[in-house]
């Protein structure tokens, strides 16, 4: 389970999907403290800041839709509390783009 710190528009649409995917699933374990992955290291860095996580959402859903994919997955804004900017990492940017470039993905990194 991760959540890039990589603008979207420079992912690949296996990791643009993958993570929008990924990031309903963490908003759901925080939302409704669910046990499972509840001590991830993604879940824990994103714990008190839905707001930034809804926002990351926003981001990945305005370039989904430019680029012509189906979107009908909202997050409760009611949610939406908490510190809005991410300022914890479990990988470095530089890490990230690293990793993404060892894939050999579509991701412009
Ligand atoms: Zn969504
Ligand atoms: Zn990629």
């Amino acid at each position: 389970m991760r959540i890039w710190d990589i603008p979207p528009e420079k992912m690949c649409r296996q990791h643009l999907l993958g993570e929008h995917r990924e990031l309903h699933a963490l908003w759901s374990i925080i939302i409704n403290d669910k046990k499972a992955y509840a001590h991830h290291p993604e879940t824990l860095r994103w714990k008190g800041k839905l707001k930034a996580l809804y926002l990351r959402h926003e981001a990945l859903v305005k370039e989904m839709t430019e680029r012509g994919y189906k979107h009908h997955t909202s997050l409760d804004p009611a949610f939406a509390t908490g510190k809005a900017v991410q300022d914890e990492f479990v990988n470095t940017y530089e890490e990230q783009v690293r990793i993404l470039k060892e894939k050999g993905c579509g991701c412009r990194v």
